[in-house]
């Protein structure tokens, strides 16, 4: 049967998407490759964990997510703190903002397994299944599954994340480039309950970050040049502890070194967000370097604007591949992606330079920023996904 969706790629932002389209009463399938894995409530936390801003927040109680998330597995955090060296910090509150939190340190696993509890019955799920191909048509578009399934729609979604095939068979290229720094993802154990604060510390080197998870938790991120940060993933953990102790604020405390993994930093930026009867959201459409946690909130509000606008279509009967309609999803999406692109790019050239002068302008612009009220309560509205 003729469905009004395909989402490929059963990701947080393809799940949300399917979520949302489905509860609007559109006929929606959902393609995900890999089964979802079924982990008891106390398993451990898993590596990859996401900052969630507010607006994000917002999306996600929307659909019924944050009621179906663990609340003993997310951790509310109140300061974002910035600082280098012995200069005093710059400190985001929530307080100075009239908020009660900044957004929420979250599983990925954990916001997945929300969002599809919360898919409703009509939504047909495919997982795990791979897409084959896909063939463009003036009134629909196929999907061909690898085990010779056929779905026909009238919109895909591609969800697929950052290597999308669906992007692929479409042809629409990308301009990007991958960092000379990675980043090393470690989770700990600590001696103390976690505080509600996150903070980054800029060194030559690059970043190093902490975030805050429930209980005696937490995980810290190492940026850094690419062969050191491959020398770091070799260690074991008592050595990457050392590590950690000799180049991490003393903040840290004691902790034992649970499990840890590295990440190249890419950015891309697909150069179309639609081709005929295909569209693209979240990692699909862009990559963002991970500096200020932005990447998933940046995708949920893809899914956000496209997910009004195909309600409004679907309601006045409209084709829900409109050109105009999904040329100003585009223009909206892309500028508000770039602009955070950009935005990441200037602070890591800023924050990683060795240089004198710009290291003395950087010293002065956070001291400059700690003292500019409504600039500094701009920028931290921007980085909570409030403005
Ligand atoms: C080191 C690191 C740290 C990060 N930290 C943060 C952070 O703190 N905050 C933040 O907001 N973002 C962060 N990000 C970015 C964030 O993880 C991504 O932006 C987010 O996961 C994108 O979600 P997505 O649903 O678009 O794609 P994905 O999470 O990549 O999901 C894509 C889904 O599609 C499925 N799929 C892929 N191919 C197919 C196929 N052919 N057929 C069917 N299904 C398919 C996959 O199995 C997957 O489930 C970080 C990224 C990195 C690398």
């Amino acid at each position: 049967m003729m469905q009004d969706v395909v989402i490929v790629g059963g990701g947080m932002v393809g799940a949300s998407l399917a979520v949302a389209l489905s509860r609007a009463g559109m006929q929606v399938s959902l393609v995900e490759r890999q089964a979802l894995p079924q982990r008891p409530a106390n398993a451990p936390f898993d590596l990859r964990v996401s900052a969630i801003n507010r607006r994000s927040e917002q999306w996600l109680d929307s659909l019924g997510a944050m009621a179906s998330i663990q609340q003993s597995r997310i951790q509310p955090y109140h300061i974002l703190r910035c600082f280098e060296g012995k200069q005093a910090p710059l400190d985001f509150t929530a307080a100075e903002l009239n908020e009660t939190h900044l957004g929420f340190m979250m599983e990925n696993l954990e916001i997945q397994q929300a969002l599809w509890q919360n898919l409703p019955d009509s939504v047909k799920r495919y997982c795990p299944a791979d897409v084959e191909s896909l063939s463009q048509y003036a009134d629909h578009v196929e999907l061909t599954l690898q085990d010779g399934q056929r779905l026909p729609t009238r919109l895909v979604i591609a969800a697929d994340g950052a290597l999308s095939k669906i992007r692929q068979f479409v042809g629409i290229g990308q301009t990007g480039w991958q960092y000379e720094q990675a980043c090393m993802l470690i989770n700990i154990q600590t001696a103390y309950d976690s505080l509600p604060m996150t903070w980054q510390q800029f060194t030559e080197h690059g970043p190093r970050a902490y975030l805050p998870m429930p209980g005696k938790q937490a995980s810290l991120v190492w940026y850094d040049q690419h062969a050191r940060v491959a020398q770091l993933s070799k260690l074991t953990p008592a050595q990457l502890k050392a590590e950690i102790l000799q180049h991490f604020p003393a903040d840290v405390g004691d902790f034992t070194v649970q499990q840890a993994a590295y990440f190249p930093l890419t950015r891309s930026h697909a150069n179309r967000y639609f081709s005929g009867r295909v569209v693209l959201v979240g990692d699909a459409a862009h990559t963002i370097n991970p500096l200020a946690g932005q990447g998933v909130n940046l995708g949920f509000a893809d899914a956000l604007e496209l997910s009004i606008l195909l309600i409004s279509q679907f309601q006045q009967q409209l084709d829900l591949a409109e050109p105009a309609m999904l040329a100003r999803y585009e223009r909206k999406r892309r500028l508000a992606n770039s602009t955070m692109m950009n935005a990441m790019d200037a602070f890591y050239q800023v924050f990683n330079s060795p240089l004198a002068p710009v290291r003395t302008l950087r010293t002065f612009g956070l001291q400059l920023a700690s003292k500019a009220g409504p600039l500094k309560a701009l920028v931290g509205k921007y980085a909570a996904g409030l403005v």
